[in-house]
């Protein structure tokens, strides 16, 4: 069997650069001159990346054959401030899941990478513009008729991931896994933290649930970000909550994707100094979202910084490793 591996994918300048100009050739200063590109081995602009995508169906084959899992993300269009862009909730868990399958493949576990999911449930953001919505029962039915799909190719196993916080959203992830497992008979799971879970009124031993060993409830900065705050409370000031499109999401933007990221807008911005009760109502959603962040953002986007992306995003990256890694030990000893 072969195995196709792709190249790096960095394609930020790492220092000083040719570019041309209309006097020939001149200097200009990399993006991020203190990243080193070494420690990053995930970053791109490129949702396809190391997806089944960009395999052919030769080596899709044989991987479902020998017993490869796959991982699929769940994110959503939808408007992350005036510093990022719409589609964070996708480049932010693809570039999870890469490293994920990096680190299954340390543990002799292969994984397939699902193209991304994006159209998804917007009600926090509804009333900006390009935050798209479809109704529960398409994403549902949608995800029933792949998990078929992945049936009839063969696979057995498949982990589920949600990139955007909306609650709507993650329920409706749930009950479509609830549905393919049904129709499918495949074992299908929802990879997230004991905190989403809580907030979704779904059990932690709920059998299509996928945690970390420890089931720590804050341990776990799920994939999910955005409205579901993952980064609630991990700022210096812990007075405040940092929730969407602030300093975690962003920071986690910088090292997966920095070419997206407008430095000038976002160094520029204002922590929005909310607390608990600005969040139970942001939550309502819509005109009320709309109303209490009118920039589109929740929480700190200037005190965010490419080292504490890669940090969250290697964190993030092994608690899931370490979740699905469980579920299949637990799955192999039964
Ligand atoms: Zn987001």
């Amino acid at each position: 069997m072969h195995w196709r591996r792709t190249p790096a994918p960095w394609s930020v300048s790492s220092g000083w650069v040719r570019s041309s100009s209309c006097s020939g050739y001149r200097e200009r200063p990399p993006l991020f001159p203190h990243l080193d590109i070494k420690m990053i081995h995930t970053a791109t602009r490129d949702i396809f990346q190391d997806t089944i995508a960009e395999m052919t169906w030769f080596d899709v084959e044989a991987a479902a054959q020998s017993g490869a899992i796959l991982l699929w993300a769940f994110g959503v269009i939808e408007q992350h401030g005036p510093h990022l862009p719409t589609g964070t909730d996708v480049y932010i868990p693809q570039a999870q899941l890469r490293r994920v399958k990096q680190i299954l493949d340390e543990h002799d576990v292969q994984a397939l990478i699902v193209p991304p999911y994006y159209w998804g449930i917007n009600v926090v953001s509804g009333s900006f513009p390009s935050s798209y919505k479809v109704r529960p029962e398409i994403m549902k039915e949608l995800m029933s008729d792949i998990f078929e799909s992945f049936r009839s190719d063969g696979f057995k196993q498949i982990f589920c991931f949600s990139g955007h916080g909306d609650r709507l959203h993650n329920l409706t992830i749930h009950e479509g896994i609830q549905l393919g497992a049904q129709r499918s008979g495949l074992d299908i799971s929802f990879v997230a933290d004991a905190a989403l879970l809580m907030r979704l009124g779904i059990a932690l031993d709920d059998p299509h649930a996928c945690l970390p060993p420890t089931r720590l409830r804050s341990a776990f900065q799920a994939l999910a970000s955005s409205p579901s705050g993952p980064g609630v409370g991990d700022s210096d000031d812990e007075t405040y909550l940092d929730v969407h499109a602030g300093r975690w999401e962003t920071s986690m933007m910088m090292c997966s994707c920095p070419q997206l990221v407008n430095e000038q807008v976002r160094s520029s911005l204002p922590s929005t100094q909310y607390g608990p009760d600005d969040l139970a109502e942001w939550r309502k959603g819509f005109e009320h979202a709309r109303a209490k962040t009118p920039q589109g953002y929740f929480g700190d986007p200037a005190a965010a910084s490419v080292e504490e992306g890669m940090q969250a995003l290697e964190a993030t990256a092994q608690r899931a490793a370490q979740a699905i890694l469980d579920r299949l030990q637990r799955s192999r000893k039964s």
